[in-house]
């Protein structure tokens, strides 16, 4: 991990300087630290910031007005977004190469979103929580259905919460052996969310807790975990169900055989999440300023610059009960 400074002069016409309060490591930021071997990566995505200075030609914002950014954002005016279907913009902003876990940042005015009536803390979970959100959107959970989520990360935790807000009567969740403090934590932490069963792979076979009690299968599973998991979800899904998807592996184990006739004989449906372009945030800061999901149960851990080397590897090798930690650039 490396600190660089650069220097950020006044605003674009169509731009705002922000400065960064608040800023969450995804399980991405995660994987360049220990996977990425190429030039530099800038680290971090998940970001609450306040608007220190607007361009001439920024509409709606102020200094001093509190905002979540957008790591990529539509751009409202494709034939996509025209037509009512934003998720399918390929024309999107992005962060212009500028890392969140960085003190100061410029971004186009549209690609902030402001909030009031929340810490900058609490905020910076509005990312996370979107795809969570919208995997749970996505998945249409029926009212009183049954739910697996694979994967005990933050992802996988706020998706099994938000199963439960959506009308789901059984969550299960499935996590890593708790034989380190990081799956300790979350381990205790998916009961306290309300989870139903909780399941330890590799000491536990998802397919038997889950046929215990559903020997047909469950209405739905979601995915966060990496691909090789896809296969506990083809196991566990019910005729007719559907299997919502958002877990990646970069370091090449990203592809799974499945029968397809196995998934046409059982009318299973596939639903891919993707979290490009940014969706649903202003719905996730309002969930979590009503306290549908409670960012005290997930944001275990803050810390500065000096303690970054420290906390990633500290998430790597499992040795502290972290949940999400949440950087503060500024202190
Ligand atoms: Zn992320
Ligand atoms: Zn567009």
């Amino acid at each position: 991990i490396q600190e660089r400074r650069a220097q950020i002069g006044a605003p674009d016409d169509d731009h705002v300087i922000v400065k960064v309060h608040a800023c969450g490591v995804c399980g991405t930021d995660i994987n360049f630290v220990r996977d990425w071997e190429e030039e530099h990566m800038p680290l971090g995505h998940e970001l609450s910031a306040e608007v220190v200075e607007v361009g001439k030609n920024v509409p709606g914002l102020k200094p001093g007005d509190r905002v979540i950014v957008e790591d990529c954002t539509m751009c409202g005016v494709c034939k996509d977004c025209k037509c009512g279907n934003p998720q399918f913009c390929r024309n999107m902003y992005d962060m212009e190469g500028q890392p969140g876990m960085g003190q100061y940042m410029s971004v186009r005015f549209n690609c902030v979103d402001k909030f009031d009536g929340l810490d900058y803390v609490t905020a910076c979970l509005t990312e996370p929580l979107a795809v969570s959100l919208t995997s749970v959107l996505l998945a249409d959970i029926p009212l009183g259905g049954s739910v697996v989520v694979l994967g005990n990360g933050p992802l996988g935790l706020m998706a099994a919460k938000l199963a439960k807000a959506r009308g789901a009567s059984f969550v299960a969740i499935t996590g890593l052996p708790a034989d380190n403090e990081r799956e300790k934590a979350r381990l205790t932490l998916a009961e306290k969310l309300g989870c139903d069963m909780t399941i330890q792979t590799g000491k536990q076979s998802v397919e038997d807790e889950i046929k215990s009690s559903f020997p047909d299968g469950v209405d739905r599973v979601i995915v966060s975990s990496p691909p090789e998991s896809m296969y506990d979800a083809f196991k566990v899904i019910r005729f007719g169900g559907t299997i919502c998807f958002f877990g990646l592996h970069f370091g090449g184990r990203d592809t799974i055989q499945v029968s397809i006739n196995d998934m046409v004989f059982r009318k299973i449906r596939m639903i891919p999440c993707f979290a490009e372009p940014a969706i649903n945030f202003p719905l996730s800061t309002q969930l979590l300023k009503e306290g549908v999901v409670l960012a005290d149960d997930l944001i275990t851990h803050k810390f500065g610059f000096d303690d970054a080397k420290d906390i990633m590897a500290a998430i790597v090798d499992g040795s502290k009960p972290i949940v999400k930690a949440v950087m503060l650039p500024n202190g």
